[in-house]
């Protein structure tokens, strides 16, 4: 918006140069978008453009001096509440300190109210004395909000609006300092929703924010103390208590507990009911000079031993959850990008018939590569893949891999008696895609289902109706079942009545002890019952020619163990399979001279 320049009517050279000077002066004055006022040594405004009077609402025509006056009385300290003194008024304070800066608000009646900052300098003639003083003034009103709002977020989760980490580690920080005065304590509630990477898997990430977003108003209803409820991030929440005990509120295995019953109610997602539940990691700060990540890190660890207990559950942190669960979130990084990358490998272990050691079958066993040149033990990386869900990505693709490359090695042998084994944890049954699994894998490898061995532990036979009705859809796909590490697990021979199992497979622990009476005796009987009821037996961990021996001698027919072969990677095995058969024994141990 430019102000319309008017002219001097009378024609004279100099008026008019000078005219066409002001004129000229007057539009850049108007062209430029901040405020410039100036004045001559006695106060009287001498510059007082557009964006100046846009400022203070005045019209383009109206006089200067009298607007100058008229918004001395809408300024204010940049409070924006406390009337700007007259000795505090920009141009005034020029003339007399020659350099100022500062910001004022400028709040004429029935106009936006506006922040500005300004920056004034006294005007000097050619003497070094004081002429005048002008006045630049920008307004930050949007600016200054922006930055506002930008802080304000930055401590605020956009989707469920609840404080954010940041907030969470700041808010902990000063209840810990508050509490290192006070003598008091302070406890962080973690709370992490179990099987929620399910839900966005199924029904998509939009539904999956909005189940966030009624866990996150369920969290606030169930801390009923006031306890802020932040999101760390994903499915990741948390409690802050501050001032324990003092403030009185509950304790907060009172609030974990209400936490756990509040999320496990079912959610309507598309119409869908979908039920969830949440793991609980609680940490005190018990010692002094701890800080906010220490406390978060121990109440993040508390939760993963929670899961690891088998969700919906609360734990307290201590000592050892720590080191576990540092452990546990390592491999869980390596299990995923082993997953993600193919690097998670299957291993196979022959399975010998033991009266003449020729190869009947193999068990797949998963390795999961440690990055190092070596691997992380099953016994190590299962529990975590059962605790985070991992394990039927696993299981998947054990049975994929497994069933293919038995295919394989069947056709090689020309259709020879040969089968695989795969290990099925009892997470893996909960799970509704098992099924489906197996018999994807079964139709695409083309493997005859009677060739697949499914070795379950005896905890799978408990009195859960869901896990029978799972056993019994798996049995009617064809594999045969075998109870694996039988002896070791929570025996109730009670169930060997009332299933039907094809075998046993005898633990590792009995065959090691087999040299001593009891351990010969109970292995005996373990084999004579399978016998009995029509099973066949397996003997695992077998590594002397005596145990071997002594096995025979009981009619264990089946065995697989470090004497006869380790687990090996599918090439290998390939290779042992397709090798000419061994010369007999007796050639190869010549005694030497
Ligand atoms: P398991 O099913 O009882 O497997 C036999 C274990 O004994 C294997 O350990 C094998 O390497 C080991 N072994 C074989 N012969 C001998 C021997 O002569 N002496 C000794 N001391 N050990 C022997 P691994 O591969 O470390 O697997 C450990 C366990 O992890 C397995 O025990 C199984 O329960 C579980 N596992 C392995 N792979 C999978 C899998 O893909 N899914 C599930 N759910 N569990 C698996
Ligand atoms: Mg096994
Ligand atoms: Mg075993």
């Amino acid at each position: 918006m430019t102000h319309p320049v008017t002219l001097a009517a009378r024609h004279s050279p100099r008026r008019e140069a000078d005219a066409t000077h002001a004129a000229v002066s007057q539009a850049v004055l108007d062209g430029v978008d901040v405020g410039i006022l100036a004045c001559d040594t006695s106060g009287q405004v001498t510059v007082f453009n557009r964006v100046c009077r846009e400022f203070h609402g005045a019209s383009s025509d109206g006089s200067m001096t009298d607007q100058f006056a008229a918004a001395r009385l809408n300024l204010y300290r940049a409070d924006g509440m406390t009337p700007l003194p007259f000795d505090e008024m920009p141009l005034g304070r020029s003339l007399r300190e020659h350099e100022v800066d500062g910001e004022m608000v400028i709040a004429p009646v029935g106009l936006p109210v506006r922040l500005v900052t300004y920056q004034g300098r006294a005007i000097l003639g050619n003497r070094h004395q004081v002429v005048g003083a002008v006045v630049v003034m920008r307004d930050v009103t949007e600016q200054r909000a922006a930055e506002r709002r930008l802080r304000e977020n930055a401590l605020r989760d956009p989707l469920t609006n609840l404080p954010n980490r940041l907030w969470l580690f700041q808010a902990t920080e000063q209840a810990l300092r508050e509490a290192d005065a006070t003598g008091d304590s302070v406890a962080l509630l973690f709370v992490d929703l179990d099987g929620f990477k399910l839900v966005n898997d199924d029904y998509g990430h939009a539904r999956g924010d909005q189940l966030l977003v009624r866990a996150a108003e369920r969290l606030r209803a169930a801390a009923v103390d006031g306890e802020p409820v932040t999101r760390l991030g994903g499915d990741e929440f948390v409690l802050l208590c501050p001032g324990l005990p003092s403030t009185g509120r509950a304790h907060p295995t009172d609030l974990a507990r209400r936490i756990i019953s509040s999320l496990s109610q079912p959610y309507t997602v598309q119409g869908h009911s979908v039920t969830l539940s949440a793991s609980v990691g609680i940490a005190l700060a018990d010692d002094a000079g701890l800080s906010a990540e220490q406390l978060v890190g121990r109440a993040d660890a508390a939760m993963y031993a929670a899961k690891r207990a088998g969700r919906s559950q609360w734990a307290l942190h201590s000592g050892e959850t720590v080191t576990a669960a540092r452990a546990a979130a390592r491999i869980e990084k390596r299990l995923r990008e082993a997953l993600e990358d193919g690097s998670f490998e299957v291993h196979y272990q022959p399975i010998h018939r033991l009266a003449d050691r020729v190869i009947v079958g193999v068990e797949a066993l998963s390795r999961l590569p440690d990055g190092e040149g070596g691997y992380v033990s099953p016994e190590e990386f299962i529990p975590v893949a059962e605790a985070t869900g991992l394990i039927g990505r696993v299981g998947e693709t054990v049975v994929r891999q497994a069933t293919r490359e038995c295919a394989a090695w069947k056709q090689q042998l020309g259709g020879r008696e040969f089968s695989v084994g795969v290990n099925l944890s009892v997470r893996e049954l909960a799970d509704p895609l098992l099924v489906s699994r197996m018999t994807a894998a079964l139709r695409e490898s083309g493997l005859d289902p009677q060739a697949l061995v499914m070795e379950l532990t005896e905890s799978i036979f408990s009195d859960s109706a869901e896990h029978n009705l799972v056993l019994d859809e798996l049995r009617a796909l064809g594999p045969q079942l075998v109870i694996d590490d039988f002896g070791t697990g929570y025996s109730s021979l009670s169930y060997l009545r009332r299933f039907t199992v094809d075998g046993l497979k005898i633990d590792r622990s009995f065959v090691a002890d087999i040299a001593n009476d009891r351990g010969r005796w109970v292995t005996e009987a373990i084999v004579a019952m399978t016998l009995g009821l029509g099973g066949f037996v397996f003997a695992e961990g077998i590594e002397t020619e005596a145990q071997l021996t002594a096995l025979v001698g009981m009619g264990c027919v089946l065995g697989q163990g470090y004497l006869l072969s380790r687990p090996l990677p599918a090439g290998a095995m390939t290779a042992l399979l397709t090798a000419p058969p061994r010369r007999p024994a007796a050639l190869l141990t010549t005694p030497p001279r």
